[in-house]
């Protein structure tokens, strides 16, 4: 593999372009100045071989998940991407191969989600393989969202469908049998490369159509357990209302313990909202606009923690808290 300001030059300077304060990746430092009026809103995630994805796994598709995760962030907070700062620890046969095909993927998504590479760092490793991307996005400051502005009364809504990327990782690692083939390459799309909300997020910040927001990633129960602490609220979810993928059905249908997975497995990278109920209307406008369906699936009220219920209103038990690291 070449060296490291040649790899910078080769394959991460297009990756800034001309864009502004970047200085063409040969100075010390980016400069960045969010547009008028808007304040910044940062978010770092990292991705760590053998922990967040496989060694063997294709370059490309590892830069998209790496951006995407933080553009979920940022969607959670209602903020537009604008520039990024990445780190990478590459082990020292690491192929120059894997190098190109990893800034290629950045180069589809930050073409997509409309953001542009402004600075970094690279090192050796002895291993594993870390990649860590820090994104910068900017918003109003009276409209950035938060875990914590929910209100007794408020309905709960989740974006997309839930439990298909928990499925889907089961699937890759040969844990569902089974499956149409098409059914089971659509989970395991679904845990490859999430699907950031970013439109979604950013229209409920600035018609000030959510109280508040998170994105889903440690699953359905862990991530609505955050909104009800910082809120100091109770949240109810009627398991019947969550918005399935007719393949994670199809999964369910064979086996219905799976359904411990879908509500607290992680990856979902759907946004999961409050909203007055005086909002419902205007939000289906909005989704329908969008092309992003939103689905009401329980409500706020006076208390703490969660409870999931059936149509009759009897409580399910959920034993797993969702996926943390320690
Ligand atoms: P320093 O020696 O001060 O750490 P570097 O030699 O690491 O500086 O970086 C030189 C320039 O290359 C800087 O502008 C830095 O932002 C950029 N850079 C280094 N690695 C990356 C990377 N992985 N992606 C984008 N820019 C990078
Ligand atoms: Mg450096």
């Amino acid at each position: 593999m070449r060296g490291e300001f040649d790899l910078i030059a080769r394959y991460f300077a297009p990756l800034a372009g001309d864009a502004p304060g970047s200085f063409g990746l040969q100075d010390d430092a980016a400069v960045f100045e969010p547009p008028a009026g808007r304040v910044v809103v940062a978010t770092l995630d990292t991705l760590v071989a053998g922990v967040h994805f496989l060694p063997q796994d294709e370059a490309g598709l590892v830069a998209r998940k790496l951006l995407r995760v933080n553009l979920s962030d940022l969607a959670a907070m209602g903020a537009r991407a604008e520039a990024y700062l990445l780190s990478l620890s590459l082990t020292r046969d690491a192929p120059e191969a894997w190098v190109a095909d990893f800034a290629e993927g950045l180069a589809a998504d930050q073409r997509e989600f409309g953001c542009r590479l402004l600075g970094g760092d690279t090192t050796a490793t002895p291993g594993p393989t870390s990649l860590s991307l820090t994104l910068l996005g900017s918003a109003r400051a009276e409209h950035v969202l938060s875990r914590g502005g929910a209100q007794a009364g408020d309905l709960l809504y989740v974006s997309g469908t839930i439990g298909d990327a928990a499925l889907g990782l089961k699937v890759l690692r040969g844990e569902i049998g089974d499956l149409k083939e098409a059914d089971a390459a659509f989970l395991a799309e679904r845990y490859r490369l999430p699907r950031p909300r970013a439109d979604l997020g950013m229209r409920l910040a600035e018609e000030a159509l959510a109280t508040a927001a998170i994105d889903i990633s440690d699953g359905l129960v862990a991530d609505l357990g955050h909104i009800c602490e910082t809120s100091g609220l109770a949240a109810s979810v009627e398991i019947s209302s969550l918005p399935l993928s007719q393949p994670t059905r199809a999964a369910l249908g064979q086996d219905p313990s799976l359904l411990q997975d879908v509500v607290a497995g992680g990856d979902d990278y759907e946004l999961l909202f409050t909203a007055t109920p005086g909002t419902a209307e205007r939000l289906e406008a909005v989704a329908r606009e969008l092309g992003c369906p939103v689905r009401r699936i329980g409500q706020m009220s006076e208390g703490s923690g969660m409870v999931m219920h059936d149509e009759s209103g009897k409580p399910v038990e959920i034993g797993r808290a969702g996926w943390t690291h320690f």
